[in-house]
């Protein structure tokens, strides 16, 4: 009778550490596949190329941030950062590829300077020959 209780403790540890592998092996596959480091949602990430941490595309907008590897154009090559690393990179300067984006990411701001005040100029002066052809 002893014997038999001590077999059916036995068999129960065994099952409960079956079981408890499989909650863990579970829990690894989650995180390495899809798992926002900062909601937990599962979709498509944002790796910050510096430490690696994964945001989903709601939180990549307010927790980091996404630079073109292009002046004219985006693409598979663009890089992202989470706030902390962007900040931290920036105020180091030691960083070649960040700084390389950060080039890129200031030229196209100076771009879009141009073009906003090109389209300005060119509406100012349409409407000044419109107002005259009206007269
Ligand atoms: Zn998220
Ligand atoms: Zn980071």
């Amino acid at each position: 009778m002893g014997l038999l209780i001590g077999a059916q403790v036995r068999l129960c540890a065994f099952v409960g550490i079956v079981f408890k592998l499989e909650i863990e092996m579970k829990k690894t596959v989650t995180k390495e596949v899809t798992c926002c480091d900062c909601c937990e949602k599962e979709e498509h990430m944002e790796t910050c190329i510096n430490c690696k941490v994964e945001h989903c595309y709601a939180c990549s907008k307010t927790e980091g941030k996404k630079y073109n590897h292009a002046v004219n154009f985006g693409g598979s090559s663009d890089g992202y950062y989470c706030r902390e690393c962007d900040v931290e990179l920036m105020s180091a300067r030691n960083n070649a590829r960040h700084i390389a984006y950060r080039k890129i990411d200031s030229l196209r701001n100076e771009a879009k300077a141009w073009s906003d005040d090109f389209k300005l100029r060119a509406d100012a002066a349409e409407n000044e020959l419109k107002a005259l052809a009206r007269g």
